[in-house]
């Protein structure tokens, strides 16, 4: 393809784990991927089997200063998402939400660029309502630990919004639901990489409360399509849309099919439920059928074979590169 016909994407938060397999899915429909990350819970070898290739960039930087670059996409997926790293430095986690979308919003005013934003179901805090559909306003308690996370995004919502009403901005807000993968972090503390590596290493399975609280989870393969179906959608498809696996089941059944899986030995113990851990959570994806014609297609056990491969691979890589 000539270079001037390629589109130009900036893809922030790229060096992550959803980040990293969107740039490599972007690669392979023929942009020109900007990758910037601050590698704040990004890896370099996420992305480090995309340095050679001809239309891929690297840019170290965080999204709270300003970025000048000339693009025609922008995905804002810059953002911890896991509790404990976005617990770890609250301040710069709403920072990151509120300036970030405040910058990438103005880089993408003055260069006239599409810009799609990594919402969360986080939106809906611990929701009364369920499944959750998109014209629920949710319930987030704004003073509590999860808050520098959920308020972040729900004003990132916002400034998208006034964006698109007050400068006439082409926006998708995606609200993404729990998913999973390969390249999640084996220590970043989320329920599927925490239950993989444990039962992977034979230590206890830790499972919050009595583990009836359920999620639904996506495969990353899945989440990906439906971010790049809605940034591809009609103009008028300006979200917000939910994004996830409406398959829904409870903590402790996860860690029963992760042990059954992996073959482990290992047992479940329960330790205290975190502040706000919200109690059920399923997305009501009825939108995203109509409006992007996107559904799931990989079923949680396929998805959690694939994720299990890469996290043994990773236990036997850390292994060979310990001194003995
Ligand atoms: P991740 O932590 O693997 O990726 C986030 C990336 O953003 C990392 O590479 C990190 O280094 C980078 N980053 C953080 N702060 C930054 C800053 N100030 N400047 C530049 N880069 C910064 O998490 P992920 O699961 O890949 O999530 C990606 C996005 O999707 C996030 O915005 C998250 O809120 C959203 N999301 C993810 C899920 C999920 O289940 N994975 C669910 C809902 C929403
Ligand atoms: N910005 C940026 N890159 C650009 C243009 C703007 O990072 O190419 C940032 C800049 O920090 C600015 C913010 O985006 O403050 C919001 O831009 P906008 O034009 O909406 O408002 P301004 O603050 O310039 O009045
Ligand atoms: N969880 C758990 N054990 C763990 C990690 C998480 O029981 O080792 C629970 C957690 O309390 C929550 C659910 O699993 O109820 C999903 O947690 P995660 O941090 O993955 O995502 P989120 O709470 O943001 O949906």
């Amino acid at each position: 393809m000539p270079h001037a016909l390629r589109k130009r994407v900036l893809v922030t938060g790229g060096a992550g784990f959803l980040g990293s397999h969107l740039c490599e899915r972007l690669l392979a429909d023929g942009c020109e991927v900007l990758c910037v990350d601050n590698f704040f819970t990004g890896r370099r070898e996420n992305i480090a089997h995309l340095l050679s290739e001809p239309f891929f960039e690297m840019l170290r930087h965080d999204v709270t200063f300003p970025l000048y670059v000339e693009v025609d996409e922008i995905y804002n997926l810059a953002c911890p998402a896991s509790p404990v790293h976005y617990q770890f430095d609250p301040v710069q986690t709403t920072k990151t939400s509120v300036h970030g979308a405040i910058n990438m919003l103005g880089l993408a005013k003055r260069v006239k660029a599409k810009i799609l934003q990594a919402s969360t179901s986080e939106v809906y805090g611990d929701p009364e309502l369920h499944p959750q559909p998109e014209s629920y306003r949710g319930s987030v308690n704004p003073v509590g630990p999860r808050a520098c996370y959920d308020e972040g995004k729900r004003c990132a919502e916002t400034l998208f919004f006034d964006y698109y009403r007050q400068h006439g901005l082409n926006i998708r807000v995606a609200r993404i639901f729990n998913t999973y993968g390969p390249r999640m972090l084996p220590n970043d503390g989320r329920v599927v990489s925490n239950f993989i590596v444990q039962a992977l290493k034979g230590e206890d399975i830790t499972v919050y409360g009595d583990g009836s609280q359920t999620r639904s989870f996506c495969y990353v393969d899945d989440l990906i399509d439906g971010l790049v179906r809605l940034m591809n959608a009609p103009d008028d498809v300006t979200g917000p849309v939910n994004i996830g696996n409406p398959r829904e089941m409870t903590i402790r059944e996860l860690a029963e099919r992760v042990i059954d899986m992996v073959g482990s030995r290992s047992r479940v113990v329960l330790l205290p439920l975190p502040q706000d851990d919200p109690l059920q959570r399923r997305p009501d994806i009825t939108l995203a059928g109509k409006a992007l014609g996107w559904k799931p297609t990989v079923e949680l056990e396929t998805g959690l074979q694939s994720t299990v491969a890469y996290f043994r691979d990773l236990l036997a890589q850390q292994t060979e590169d310990t001194p003995a």
